[in-house]
């Protein structure tokens, strides 16, 4: 079943304990859309660039099974920046630049290509652009997830709510599910949500792994202890992009199989921590992928006899 992907495609600057990037290619839409690319052949995308963009990348986004129709080229203006910088824990990183550039008066325009998309995927936008996507479809996708961070929660609080209600999935970490609910006790936070509109909750908790709540049910899925933390960002794109991939590959939107989606988006986020921003995304293959999904079950499965 297709997929559209909404979201940012950027330039990223980033500073890690371990070094230090100049403008590398960035993104949230381009993190979601590499990632479920290891399960979909064809998905559409919806994104705008400035004229200084790469064209290799579109190409590389088409050789992936990347619709780039509704990828928007802006003449004579600039890609969206982000600059960022890790706290030696790497779990905390403070935003240093945000240059909005393209994105300050994005438009999305969804191509009629598009609009049989069954699944959607909003990477992390404002709420209004959002919402937009939505409006814009002639159909409603049979599963709607989103991301979004604390920048909209502080600043345009409102406007999420109203697309919140408009979602099947919300995929926020831990942090943001507290300030958005007021509520410290993630179980409580995920009900508050739910109550909002979306009957499934994925709270992200870094390096200790992802809640999922969906109805009445709950499924941790942990996070595989890796060697090397090289970089973070992106992880929680790629862990969505291979959840709603995954999703979007089977056409099946049970409880089960979403727990087999976050082991998919889990699997993938661990890869793409181990190199600075895409770079592990872009070498690794299904192989590879499946390799560590057999690590995350080893991980997890124990047999028990409860002999006490
Ligand atoms: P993550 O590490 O999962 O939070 O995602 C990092 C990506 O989000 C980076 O590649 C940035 O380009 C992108 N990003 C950061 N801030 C924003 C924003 N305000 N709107 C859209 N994308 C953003």
């Amino acid at each position: 079943m297709s997929l559209l992907t909404v979201g940012s495609v950027a330039f990223d600057a980033i500073e890690t304990p371990f070094g230090k990037t100049d403008k590398i290619i960035g993104g949230a839409g381009t993190y979601i859309a590499l990632s479920s690319s290891f399960f979909i052949d064809e998905q559409n995308m919806v994104a705008v660039v400035g004229d200084d963009f790469p064209s290799s990348m579109l190409e590389t986004f088409k050789k992936k099974g990347v619709n780039t129709e509704g990828i928007q080229v802006k003449k004579g203006e600039k890609t969206f920046f982000w600059s960022g910088k890790y706290h030696n824990d790497m779990n905390s990183r403070d935003t240093l630049i945000t240059e909005l550039n393209v994105l300050g008066d994005f438009d999305p325009i969804i191509p009629n290509s598009y609009q049989d998309s069954s699944f959607l995927m909003l990477g992390n936008l404002s709420p209004q652009v959002q919402a937009t996507v939505i409006n814009r479809l002639e159909k409603r996708p049979k599963l709607i997830a989103m991301d979004t961070m604390n920048f909209w929660m502080d600043i345009a609080l409102d406007d999420l709510k109203k697309t919140i209600s408009m979602v099947d999935i919300l995929i926020i970490n831990d942090e943001e599910a507290r300030q958005l609910t007021g509520e410290y006790a993630l179980k409580k936070a995920a009900k508050m949500v739910q109550s909002m509109g979306p009957k499934t909750v994925i709270i992200k908790k870094g390096e200790h792994g992802a809640l999922l709540f969906h109805e009445n049910h709950l499924f941790y899925a942990p996070a595989l202890p890796l060697e090397e933390v090289f970089d973070p960002t992106g992880a929680g794109d790629t862990f969505a992009g291979g959840f709603m991939g995954f999703l979007a590959a089977s056409g099946e939107v049970s409880f089960e199989n979403m727990k087999r989606a976050i082991i998919y988006g889990s699997a993938l986020a661990s890869f793409c921590v181990e190199k600075f921003g895409t770079d592990r995304l872009m070498e690794i293959t299904k192989a590879d992928l499946h390799h560590r999904v057999n690590e995350f079950v080893r991980l997890t499965n124990f047999d028990m006899e409860l002999t006490y």
